[in-house]
């Protein structure tokens, strides 16, 4: 009996430091290995390509006018409900006489950048406004156009997602005819005309 109890220890005993020793390894090994994080905001490491984060306001690069015309699609779209816009009716275009976003309950889910008409909403390639004042992240116009001026916008616009989601057309019929008289052509025993 005594025998057995001294065989089960030295057993456990032998595991127990086969677990260590592989632990301690492990540790080891993490020691001498190059550190995966940064020193964030010292060091940022570059954004993936197709990266959109913060919300903003453009402006027209040949004009410099504000690029929204505050017809609110994007506050119609938007499924938390955190854009409201004003419409200001002007005699060449209309305007956003106001323009919010509460930035603290968006879900960046990026409807609004796919409805806007005119690109004037975008997402930037930053996440970069953490803050402890949960105030400021109610963005107003003036706020959200200086994020845009702030950050390198990402590739995505409105005008362009859309532009991808579209189906091609089908060709005019007087196109199609010549092709598929082509195709009939280039088969063994078809008609070339
Ligand atoms: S990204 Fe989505 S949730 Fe955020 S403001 Fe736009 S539509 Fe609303
Ligand atoms: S940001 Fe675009 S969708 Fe929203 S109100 Fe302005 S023009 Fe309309």
């Amino acid at each position: 009996m005594a025998r057995r109890i001294g065989q089960s220890f030295w057993r456990d005993f032998f595991q127990l430091c086969g677990a260590v020793g592989r632990a301690m390894k492990v540790t080891l090994l993490n020691l001498i290995r190059r550190p995966v994080t940064v020193h964030y905001p010292d060091k940022t490491r570059a954004y993936p390509d197709r990266y959109r984060g913060l919300l903003a306001l453009t402006y027209d690069k040949e004009t410099g006018e504000e690029n929204c015309i505050g017809c609110r699609l994007c506050e119609y779209i938007c499924p938390p409900q955190v854009i409201k816009v004003e419409m200001l009716k002007a005699e060449k275009r209309n305007y956003a006489k106001v323009f919010t976003l509460e930035l603290y309950a968006c879900e960046f889910c990026e409807l609004c950048v796919q409805v806007c008409p005119t690109d004037a909403i975008i997402m930037m390639k930053s996440f970069d406004m953490s803050t402890a004042d949960r105030r400021e992240l109610l963005l107003d116009k003036d706020r959200l156009h200086q994020i845009g001026l702030m950050f390198e916008p990402s590739w995505a616009t409105g005008n362009l997602l859309r532009d991808m989601q579209t189906p091609p057309k089908a060709p005019a019929r007087h196109e199609a005819e010549p092709a598929k008289a082509a195709e009939a052509g280039a088969k063994p025993g078809g008609k070339a005309e």
